[in-house]
């Protein structure tokens, strides 16, 4: 009878979870009302693209905005119409030339990366850690030649970038850090909000983040000058410019980046919510690691000692060699007694085809073939064999921004993977074609 009840459902053995998850769903009253008032004042985007009062938007912006630079305690706040514009915007407002180098982790969204191309720069890859995923510092400093003028800091799935050692490096090769912190908002880092140690901190505001508008983004600062460059950026800063009284005209190429009134009105409800979402997420997390920490060679989510985590995902990592069997026969199990939301490895950016092949712009390889790019760039397999192995071999993703999960939810996923553990004789047998 123990037995059966034990088998897996890949076996012929009854399926843990029978149903499906509550999806995730941060929108409620608060954002409808939000919406309906502005959609009855008519106004669905103040912006103007000349300089005129409403360059900086309308009141909504304003006071998305005001709300945003309150919570994370900086001095500004900039919305823009997705983290992929923020990016791109940061990467010019730091004054980035074309052919300078921007070292970015190979481990995060693509958009990390192509902003810096975007500005005709280039990316340089540099390895991770493999406790969180994160830019490993030896490996941004082994990276840097005379061409680096940055570093684009990601805080990967939710845990902040190791910022006391990267600043250190950035002071001391005159660099500049910018933070896309678009999957840990709310995360903390030596009590400050991750984002927020940077020169640009930049988040998202998409439908599968921890808080969204549908699409949207937003930029911190510190400095008024970079500040100014973002929004000009971000609203046609070339029509701009002369009646500003804007002298530096370095990158003032500008971009219609606007977010429009009716998502920052449910910006401004989505942020009273994040703090009770993360630690709704934390919760969940803390449940899974006290049901999962003990099974032999999956390592549950590291987390530093000064820092907290936002968990976008909970990453798990498996110990291929301790339990003899490959990743991809576990998630298949897994998957089978119901688990939803894993994911097999996440992403090495540069092995993607345009890395590869190096065809972005046109098709004869700009900008690495032109003049501007200072040197031979290596994207090949083999420079960041951290993230390479995560990638191939041992990355186990949770995606904790699917579902609402309960504690019964919670319970059933770490029953399923208690009986998968259990059963990892039997799986073996399977061999590794399965
Ligand atoms: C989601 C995400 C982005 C891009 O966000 P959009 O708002 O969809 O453009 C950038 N970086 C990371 C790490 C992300 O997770």
């Amino acid at each position: 009878m123990e037995n059966s009840k034990n088998r897996l459902f890949l076996f012929g053995g009854p399926k843990t979870i029978k149903s499906e998850f509550e999806p995730y769903h941060s929108i409620g009253r608060e954002e409808t009302e939000a919406v309906r008032q502005v959609m009855e004042s008519g106004v669905l985007s103040q912006f103007l693209g000349v300089w005129h009062k409403d360059f900086y938007g309308g009141e909504k912006v304003r006071e998305f905005e005001k709300a945003w630079m309150d919570f994370f305690g900086v001095k500004h706040a900039i919305s823009v119409n997705s983290a992929t514009s923020g990016l791109i915007a940061a990467i010019g407002a730091i004054g980035i030339e074309p052919g300078d180098e921007v070292i970015v982790s190979p481990w995060t969204m693509c958009a990390s990366a192509t902003a810096i191309l975007h500005w005709n720069a280039i990316p340089v890859f540099a390895d991770i850690e493999p406790e969180t995923f994160n830019l490993d510092p030896k490996s941004v400093e082994d990276n840097i030649t005379p061409y680096t003028k940055a570093i684009m800091a990601v805080d990967i799935f939710g845990h902040p970038a190791d910022m006391d050692a990267l600043s250190a490096i950035a002071d001391k090769h005159d660099l500049k850090i910018i933070s896309d912190s678009a999957q840990s908002p709310g995360a903390l880092i030596n009590a400050n909000y991750a984002g927020t140690l940077a020169d640009i901190g930049s988040y998202s505001l998409n439908y599968h983040k921890h808080i969204h508008t549908g699409e949207g983004g937003i930029l911190v600062t510190n400095d008024d000058e970079i500040a100014e460059r973002l929004r000009l950026i971000r609203n046609h800063a070339e029509a701009v410019v002369e009646e500003k009284d804007q002298v530096d005209l370095k990158n003032m190429l500008g971009y219609n980046f606007r977010l429009g009134e009716i998502e920052c009105a449910i910006g401004i409800e989505q942020l009273k919510k994040l703090d009770g979402f993360v630690s709704a997420r934390q919760r969940v997390a803390r449940r899974l690691t006290t049901g999962l920490y003990d099974l032999p060679g999956l390592r549950t989510p590291v987390i530093k000692a000064n820092c907290t985590h936002a968990y976008y995902m909970y990453p798990l990592v498996l110990d291929i060699e301790k339990i003899g069997i490959k990743r991809h026969i576990i998630y298949r199990a897994l998957l089978a007694e119901g688990v939803q939301g894993l994911s097999e490895g996440y992403v090495t950016l540069h092995l993607l085809p345009m890395y590869q092949k190096k065809i972005a712009y046109g098709s004869k390889g700009f900008p690495w073939t032109s003049e501007i790019c200072h040197r031979d760039i290596e994207y090949h397999r083999g420079i960041c064999p951290i993230a390479e192995d995560l990638q191939e071999n041992s990355y186990l993703g949770y995606k904790m921004c699917l579902n609402d999960l309960n504690d019964d939810d919670v319970d059933l996923i770490v029953m399923a993977f208690r009986k998968v553990w259990s059963n990892l004789d039997n799986l073996k047998d399977l061999g590794n074609d399965f």
